[in-house]
């Protein structure tokens, strides 16, 4: 099978946030959200800021685990800061639909995480793709009990 313009696109785009993630580090004075995916051993702790309004301030992680987990967390960090809770919640489910193999109306709004759809075609790295995104998910419940 020919690798198609898109397919060589997704790698590219995967291999180069893996390699060189976009906000690693860690956030100082924040507390972090640490998700594992068992059935790869990928390790995230994920730092998320918010500001007063609830938006994303500032977001970085630190991680272990294979390139579609970290090119995953990379893209993602990159899409959410400055978003509201209402947008991320909305990013999340677009993003879920779409490494699930459904087709969504658009995909503009995920920005370099649309060329994750690739990993719809391999059932056991969905976990990969999302584990990022559940700890971010997690982070906004934790720091809505905690703020008010
Ligand atoms: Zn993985």
């Amino acid at each position: 099978m020919a690798l198609s313009k898109l397919d060589s696109l997704y790698r590219t785009l995967v291999a180069e946030h893996s390699r060189h993630p976009h906000h690693q580090g860690t956030l100082s004075g924040v507390e972090p959200i640490q998700l594992n995916n068992p059935t790869c051993g990928d390790v995230i702790q994920l730092f998320v800021l918010k500001d007063e309004e609830g938006r994303i301030r500032d977001i970085s992680f630190i991680n272990s685990g294979c390139s579609i987990s970290t090119a995953s967390a990379s893209m993602m960090t990159d899409l959410v800061i400055g978003k509201k809770e209402e947008e991320i919640t909305a990013l999340a489910q677009d993003f879920s639909d779409l490494v699930q193999g459904l087709e969504l109306s658009s995909t503009d709004q995920l920005g370099d995480a649309a060329f994750l759809s690739g990993v719809a075609q391999f059932p056991q790295r969905i976990k990969c793709a999302t584990l990022a995104w559940n700890a971010l998910k997690k982070a906004m419940e934790v720091n809505e009990m905690k703020g008010k």
